[in-house]
């Protein structure tokens, strides 16, 4: 699906975060019914717990993102590279609502954050 304008980029994006603060507050109230202490390791109950929890981060981290690019389609740098000022493939926007970096500018600082490797 292509994005034909800002607009409809916001709406998708407002959408999502609609979605994604129904899915938290679920998993947030999941939450306050923790199991208790006391029950044997490997009960289904923690086991579910502990995924919930982990689901819960993600959908966390997802909404942050989300947030960050509906800020920045209100200041009109949806889309632009922080790094070169090109635009962003749309389809890479889609994937990574957060993303700041056009791929090329992605792949370059990914290598130079890689840990070089040290010779001995
Ligand atoms: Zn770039």
């Amino acid at each position: 699906m292509v994005i034909k304008s800002q607009e409809s980029a916001a709406q998708a994006l407002r959408r999502e975060m609609g979605e994604l603060r129904g899915q938290v507050a679920a998993l947030e109230m999941a939450d306050k019914h923790r199991p208790e202490y006391g029950l044997e390791r490997g009960d289904p109950a923690i086991t579910r717990w502990e995924l919930e929890r982990a689901l819960l981060e993600r959908l966390r981290q997802r909404a942050a993102k989300v947030e960050q690019a509906l800020t920045e389609v209100g200041n009109g740098t949806r889309g632009i590279c922080a790094q070169c000022g090109e635009h962003i493939h749309p389809d890479r926007v889609a994937v990574l609502p957060g993303t700041r970096l056009c791929i090329r500018c992605a792949k370059e600082a990914e290598g130079e954050s890689r840990p070089r490797r040290r010779r001995r």
